[in-house]
């Protein structure tokens, strides 16, 4: 399922105003026209369409062969305006080849991806990791994996992928007009391992539930970098409709464990240890207010209330994007759990 690309561009970050490139593009596809940029094809592969300007990403050196490829929309929900493209990506060039760490929404932010990873490197992409089952991270698979790349993993994540995968596909499309193609992981990592990857020292953990049905994060204490899908949000409010709170504390304890010097998380900026532990005393005042509400028989709607007062009083609210927004459902989500934890 390759994609060749040519004619690699250089990135072209705020060449114009993301409204005019948008409303551009959304002309474009309205008159069923051939999206400016690349056309990139493949005998095997789907034909994909390159907006250079649409996703102008750029790849940021984090460690020795470590790269964070950053949305500058990854504190947004999925939208025309955006392309979909809300999730942040890293990749590793290591002896044998390259390591994709989540690969977006679509084919065409995969491609995008991919002429990003070309820009470093010429070496084949071996491995793809999809950290969780939600279809911003592993969407753009197609435009990434070749026959002999690897999609990995854990076997919750795969089954929930094939599951799920309609429901992910439709609310793409419903934001974005586009349907992008499905190609599922077949690797499966199922405990914590270490292993090399062409020379490189990596360790997969797998987290069970905490963010979703299942996350996987990947260590590289080379790099002192953890590649943390949405087992992080930097400065965003986390999302929480699949999350099992208890399990997702235990996991920051985990993370912060391995004492890494980067942090990419799944949404937001490149983040350090501290982003950790900020997130860990959201949930641990989430939890504990949503608790001392439900034992004091308070609906989640009067909560509410308590905990944003909580977060403010802790100095915990006030640099979350999407606080307002997510607040009350992940209230809702945690006080069924404390009533699960209690009852
Ligand atoms: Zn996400």
């Amino acid at each position: 399922m390759g994609i060749a690309t040519s004619g690699l561009a250089t990135p072209l970050r705020g060449r114009r105003p993301r409204a005019a490139a948008t409303r551009r593009w959304l002309a474009a596809a309205a008159a069923g026209a051939t999206l400016l940029g690349l056309a990139a094809t493949s005998a095997a592969g789907p034909t994909v369409a390159i907006d250079h300007d649409r996703y102008p990403m750029t790849a940021e050196r984090i460690g020795d062969g470590l790269w964070a490829v950053t949305s500058p929309h990854s504190q947004e929900a999925m939208s025309a305006e955006n392309g979909g493209w809300i999730s942040n990506s890293a990749f590793l060039v290591t002896d044998d080849g390259v390591l994709v760490f989540d690969t977006g929404s679509s084919e065409a932010i995969g491609a995008a991806l991919r002429r990003t990873i070309r820009q470093v490197t010429d070496k084949p992409i071996r491995w793809i990791v999809n950290s969780h089952p939600h279809g911003d991270h592993w969407m753009g698979n197609a435009a990434l994996a070749g026959e002999d790349t690897a999609i990995i993993a854990t076997p919750a994540t795969r089954r929930t992928i094939r599951e799920q995968q309609d429901e992910w596909l439709e609310r793409f499309e419903e934001a974005t007009g586009e349907r992008p193609e499905v190609v599922l992981p077949e690797r499966t990592i199922e405990t914590r391992t270490r292993e090399r990857l062409g020379g490189t020292p990596i360790e997969w953990i797998p987290l069970g539930q905490a963010h979703a049905t299942d996350d996987l994060v990947a260590w590289l204490p080379e790099q002192e970098a953890v590649l943390a899908g949405d087992v992080v949000f930097e400065e965003t409010a986390p999302s929480t409709f699949d999350a099992d709170i208890q399990q997702w504390l235990d996991a920051h304890e985990t993370l912060l464990a391995l004492e890494p010097e980067t942090v990419v998380a799944g949404h937001g900026g490149l983040g350090t240890s501290s982003d950790i532990e900020a997130q860990q005393a959201y949930f641990q005042t989430l939890w504990s207010v949503t608790k001392e509400g439900w034992q004091a028989g308070h609906s989640y709607q009067e909560i509410t209330p308590e905990v944003r007062d909580a977060l403010a009083e802790r100095g915990l609210a006030e640099r979350l994007e999407r606080l307002e927004e997510r607040l009350g459902r992940s209230v809702n989500h945690t006080y069924l759990q404390v009533e699960a934890a209690l009852f």
